[in-house]
């Protein structure tokens, strides 16, 4: 967040490290390290209390050279343009990754949703969807949830963009309802995806998720679910914090009665099946996996040398800074990035994608084999990639990213 200083700073410097190893041309740089389009928005709502309100909305395309931008929506008070543009940025290398066929995109709107009535959130949602709606559709560029959004949004979102264009459109947006046009696995993926690579992390490592132990940093969609997937496998998870609180379990906590606990409480806090943990103690659980799916910044200069896992897996978006990603590089901590790490989100939006664009819808089956697939290849390629240039996870990512943008962009070549 903006406090920390620039996140997208944060993003440059982690492409500068591969662009240099890949020697990349200075125009394509150039190129790479600028975003496309970013649009600001006004959205006047007329509030509960009979006042109007102005909440400024962001959405930023940074590549469309593979596709069509495709990144989600946050609704967050400390919500900056640096901050969607760096999120549409990661977004792009993230999708390149993955080998989807989309650019990056991200939006972000300055509210505080924990303050707002559903209908304040609908109004919001679709005055944002309106001020927006020509730079957006199937073939430009594609919205997700994000941070504090959700199904229901997605549905506003969708319903107000099909009523502009006179037709109902199902895939100008993903992470819908399963009724109108969602995918099966959808809301599960991106934990579902952090699941497997943090098996396939450990099984590199030479350890087994079985009798692993895991501390998480946020329990929402991504902490939530991976946590979840992670017990399955027979993890055990020690310790989990949010914004509210913490709560930590040398035997285990059940995730289950978790889920429960914050589906009514929106919080961990408060869960009877622990011990109250102070939110700053988590990275120094001695554990053998940790799992930031929070927000950006959380891993610094300050509290990296607490960390005692030996794999950290990013849930979250830019959830280590620069500094901090060197720091547990020199200590042989094995960081998967971001960009590979919570790819299972946006692998599932494609597939969410090509079943609308088709009419016709697969199994949970069929979506949790084919994501599973995607995330394997994806993270054989960029280990190999490591080993190839001898560098972090992180490092390695950026140079598959970027080679393949890159390639593209020099394939169609300049226009005027
Ligand atoms: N917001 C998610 C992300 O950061 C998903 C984006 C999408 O599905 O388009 O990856």
């Amino acid at each position: 967040m903006a406090e920390h200083g620039s996140v997208f700073n944060a993003m440059l410097q982690e492409f500068e490290g591969a662009a240099n190893i890949l020697n990349l041309d200075k125009g394509l740089w150039k190129m790479l390290t600028h975003p496309k389009r970013q649009i600001i928005v006004s959205c006047p709502v007329q509030m509960d209390n009979g006042e109007i309100e102005v909440f400024t909305g962001y959405r930023v395309q940074y590549n469309v050279t593979l596709g069509p931008a495709k990144g989600g929506i946050r609704y967050h008070p400390g919500v900056t343009l640096d901050e969607v543009t760096a999120l549409a940025a990661w977004m792009t290398w993230k999708c390149a990754v993955a080998q989807l066929p989309f650019g990056g995109g991200k939006g972000g709107v300055i509210c505080d949703p924990t303050k707002m009535s559903r209908r304040e959130l609908e109004a919001l949602t679709r005055r944002y969807t309106a001020e927006i709606i020509d730079a957006i559709g199937p073939d430009k560029d594609v919205p997700a949830p994000d941070v504090n959004t959700n199904e229901q949004v997605m549905a506003w979102f969708s319903d107000t963009y099909s009523m502009h264009v006179g037709h109902t459109s199902t895939s100008v947006v993903t992470g819908k309802p399963i009724e109108m046009g969602g995918s099966l696995g959808r809301r599960e993926a991106t934990g579902r995806g952090v699941m497997i690579v943090a098996r396939e992390s450990a099984q590199h490592l030479g350890f087994s998720l079985k009798g692993a132990t895991v501390a998480v940093q946020g329990f929402g969609n991504v902490g939530g679910i991976a946590a979840s997937l992670l017990a399955e496998q027979g993890a055990i998870i020690v310790g989990v914090t949010d914004w509210k609180g913490g709560v930590h379990n040398p035997k285990g906590l059940d995730t289950k009665a978790l889920l429960a606990h914050v589906a009514q409480h929106k919080t961990v806090a408060g869960f009877t099946g622990g011990d109250a943990l102070d939110p700053d103690a988590l990275f120094g659980l001695p554990v053998d996996i940790l799992i930031p799916a929070a927000l950006e910044n959380q891993i610094t200069e300050a509290n990296a040398g607490q960390i005692k896992a030996r794999l950290v897996v990013e849930g979250a978006n830019g959830p280590t800074t620069p500094a901090a990603n060197r720091l547990l590089h020199e200590r042989g901590v094995f960081v998967v990035p971001d960009i590979l790490a919570n790819g299972g989100g946006v692998t599932v939006s494609y597939f969410e994608w090509v079943q609308d664009r088709h009419g016709y819808f697969w199994t949970e089956r069929e979506v949790n084999e084919r994501l599973e697939a995607k995330i394997v290849q994806a993270f054989d390629v960029v280990l190999q990639t490591a080993r190839r240039y001898k560098v972090d996870m992180r490092t390695a990512a950026y140079i598959v990213a970027i080679n393949r943008v890159a390639t593209v962009t020099k394939m169609r070549g300049m226009y005027a």
